[in-house]
């Protein structure tokens, strides 16, 4: 029979699991608190538990574990970027990046991913498989254990699209924001999403409230696909009706991601084409001017023509935030650290 991943499973689910073993309800929630709250790295850690439960527990689940293979600290801003292996060899990212507010994790959501973008190191080499929601989580619980400091925001924005992935995202959603587990608000969790329309519509009506960030990227449907294939398949009117949907269903303010690419998308008609698109929309945007990739030749816009892009928005009454750029000193783009792992181990 094959093995049920532990670190999945909702309190209500373990509870039964634990029932059929013949447990009773409050040692599930003991174990649940273990894996999700006390972040325990080991089954012997669970001291209430006993060595006999522990035991059977061990052989007959899987327990997710993440080993880091690679952690980058940036001098400047103190961003941590962590490479992490999984139990089946494949590498995957995250960064730990400090503000203010406090600390923000990004979590990968697949391994590599299939959309293809024409920006990101992460689709290189194509899907290889869906992340677990256990190994979602792990991410943020091993970074947190790490560095002994509370996470108060989780953005799902690494490797993979995360609606494509549409179950153990939500799942792991659900698990994150558990009052019994780490306890963090769904108001500080955002999807980021290419723009996959009937899981937009379907993640609308989830009863979730996390913020939901559309990768925008372009004004009009000609730009976009020349960056994002996935515009072939759905046109902005279709993605931005279903924005729509997900703000009245949920009542959360959207976030229009641009990336500004050099001569493609960053000139004033296309500052005022995305003014006129996104006018009447309950959102802001965020301008994330590109990184640039080897493998790929767009090039950074320059400051002075984010400055104007954002002063036009702007005039035209659009909330606009420049994203900082974190830890650009120690390896650039999401799934550029995974890429160079990847290509140095081919080598
Ligand atoms: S930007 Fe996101 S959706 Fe697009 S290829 Fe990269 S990981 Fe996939």
């Amino acid at each position: 029979m094959e093995k049920k991943d532990i670190k999945s499973m909702t309190l209500e689910e373990l509870t039964g699991e634990l029932s059929a073993l013949g447990e009773k309800a409050f040692r599930a929630k003991q174990l649940y608190q273990w894996m999700h709250q006390k972040l325990a790295a080991e089954l012997s850690e669970m001291t209430n538990l006993s060595k006999g439960l522990r035991e059977r527990l061990e052989k007959e689940y899987i327990w997710t574990a993440l080993e880091p293979v690679d952690v980058k600290v940036s001098p400047s801003d103190g961003t941590r970027k962590y490479l992490f292996r999984l139990g089946d060899g494949n590498v995957i990212e995250s960064v730990l990046m400090r503000y203010k507010h406090g600390n923000s994790v990004c979590v990968s959501s697949q391994v590599g991913c299939r959309m293809g973008c024409r920006f990101c190191a992460s689709t290189l080499d194509g899907l290889e498989r869906n992340l677990r929601p256990s190994e979602i989580l792990e991410q943020v619980y091993r970074i947190q254990r790490d560095t002994g400091e509370r996470v108060a925001n989780v953005v799902v924005m690494g490797s993979g699209e995360p609606l494509d992935n549409y179950e153990n995202v939500v799942r792991f959603i659900r698990l994150l924001s558990a009052p019994e587990g780490l306890n963090i608000s769904q108001r500080n969790i955002t999807l980021s999403t290419c723009g996959l329309v009937p899981e937009i519509r379907r993640l609308a009506e989830e009863g979730l409230s996390v913020t939901l960030a559309l990768s925008l990227h372009a004004p009009n449907d000609q730009v976009r696909k020349t960056l994002m294939p996935i515009a072939n398949r759905y046109g902005l009117a279709e993605v931005l009706d279903a924005c729509r949907y997900y703000f009245e269903q949920t009542g959360r303010r959207l976030t229009f991601e641009y990336s500004l690419v050099k001569g493609v998308n960053d000139n004033l008609e296309e500052a005022e084409a995305l003014a006129r698109l996104i006018g009447g929309h309950h959102g802001h945007v965020n301008l994330i001017p590109v990184n640039p990739i080897k493998e790929r030749d767009y090039v950074q816009s320059n400051r002075e023509a984010v400055e104007a892009f954002k002063r036009h928005l702007e005039k035209r009454g659009i909330n606009v935030t420049v994203r900082r750029e974190m830890g650009r000193d120690i390896g650039g783009a999401c799934g550029q650290l995974r890429k160079s792992y990847m290509d140095r181990k081919e080598a």
